[in-house]
């Protein structure tokens, strides 16, 4: 029986994952489920899951979580604050940590479950990209099994060899790590007409169901640049030892190129619950709720080579990756501050682009050696972006 801990459970990952979880009660139990503001939906989520703990990250929304929790019947403790992500992350009671905050946010709670020495299962893949080895370490460390949610990198960890080494992918007669994207809403949009593109229409994305931000992510490409720091974390790899290839249908979820010519994929229908369950279960298989994919059905099946003039976020993320940790953290911080601007209509979609851009270009390499020293560089370049973004924003 795994004893789990959810964050970020009112998210389009934390709802998938409860669905899979739902279907097992002989394996899994909730202990602990949080949000951030999402206050009603966390409650009924109580009703229905029964766990030990209720987390409200913002302490402001406490006693409202107190009220309408007890209106429902739920009798889970109810705790706030990032020290209670922290500490429903780390219990002792806790085998498993859904890692599903979306951001910087979830830097702290995942790294507390993960030093720990969890079972870290990985979705907020911004908390890898800004602390890279400093995570590593930690998981190093604590003797912690950190298994990827992300679709491509659970494809890639499903599609290594069972004795692969960190870092030693030529070792396993590897040549490269075929990273997948569908190129998102805008894949044949003008680019001229991109400056004009709503919320609505970035959020829209045609095959995958997901959280505001990293739908925004998919449409401008950063999505598969902080994928592409997280593989290189996740794997111990060289950025010249992973390709980007675009395959608008998502079938494929990435692929693994062997030396004699081999390539292994994993395939299967764009639906997280697989990737979930993977984590969940591993190294068994269990029902996830999700069709087998139809062959029959497969009309396209494509791919190509993104367009850096459509997609130039991509190459900023793989130019900050190859620049160091202190670019790739400064990269997120000013593109989750961008996006926020994006989605609040503040400015066009190409801003975010440039938004990124000259932050990476005004600052300096600095040395990041704890954590406090990431999450005060990381407070340090919003501060930028924040005053790049005033500068920047629609009349
Ligand atoms: P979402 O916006 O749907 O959900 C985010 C969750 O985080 C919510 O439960 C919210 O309450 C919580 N949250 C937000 N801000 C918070 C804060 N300041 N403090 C504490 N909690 C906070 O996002 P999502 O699509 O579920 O994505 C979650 C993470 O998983 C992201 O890092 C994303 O990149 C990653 N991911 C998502 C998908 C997907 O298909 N949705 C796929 C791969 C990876
Ligand atoms: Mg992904």
């Amino acid at each position: 029986m795994q004893t789990i801990t959810l964050l970020g459970a009112t998210g389009s990952i934390g709802l998938s994952t409860l669905d899979v979880i739902a279907r097992h009660p002989d394996r899994f139990r909730v202990f602990a489920l949080t949000a951030h503001k999402n206050i009603d939906a966390l409650v009924e989520l109580a009703r229905q899951h029964r766990p030990e703990y209720l987390v409200v990250a913002d302490k402001s929304n406490y006693a409202e979580v107190q009220e309408k929790a007890r209106a429902l019947g739920v009798t889970a403790e109810i705790l706030a604050g990032e020290q209670a992500l922290m500490e429903v992350s780390s219990d002792s009671r806790v085998t498993t940590v859904m890692a599903a905050i979306v951001g910087a946010a979830g830097l702290r709670p995942t790294l507390s479950a993960v030093q720990a020495g969890k079972r870290v299962l990985l979705a907020n893949k911004e908390a890898l990209v800004m602390s890279g080895q400093l995570f590593i370490d930690a998981v190093n460390q604590s003797g912690a099994e950190l298994l990827p949610v992300d679709s491509e990198h659970n494809a890639i960890f499903q599609c290594l060899p069972e004795q692969f080494q960190y870092g030693q992918p030529e070792t396993s007669g590897i040549e490269r790590i075929l990273l997948t994207g569908s190129g998102g809403p805008f894949l044949t949009t003008p680019v001229e007409a991109l400056e004009a593109v709503t919320p609505e229409q970035a959020c829209a994305h045609p095959n995958w169901s997901m959280g505001r931000k990293i739908s925004v992510d998919s449409a401008t490409m950063m999505n598969k640049g902080l994928e592409f720091i997280e593989a290189c974390w996740l794997f111990g790899l060289e950025p010249e030892q992973i390709q980007v290839v675009l395959h608008p249908q998502s079938v494929i979820h990435s692929m693994v190129q062997y030396r004699d010519g081999s390539v292994i994929a994993q395939m299967g229908q764009p639906d997280m619950r697989t990737p979930i369950a993977h984590c969940l279960a591993y190294p068994e298989r269990i029902q996830a709720g999700v069709e087998p994919l139809n062959f029959a059905a497969l009309t396209d099946f494509s791919f190509t080579t993104p367009d850096t003039q459509r997609y130039p976020n991509l190459m900023l993320a793989i130019d900050a990756c190859c620049a160091g940790q202190s670019a790739t953290t400064a990269l997120n911080a000013a593109n989750e501050v961008a996006v926020e601007g994006f989605l609040q209509r503040r400015i066009g979609f190409t801003t975010i682009a440039l938004l990124n851009r000259r932050v990476l270009e005004s600052i300096q390499p600095q040395e990041l050696y704890a954590i406090d020293d990431i999450i005060a560089w990381d407070r340090e370049c919003r501060q930028l972006a924040q005053q790049y973004l005033e500068s920047l924003e629609q009349a």
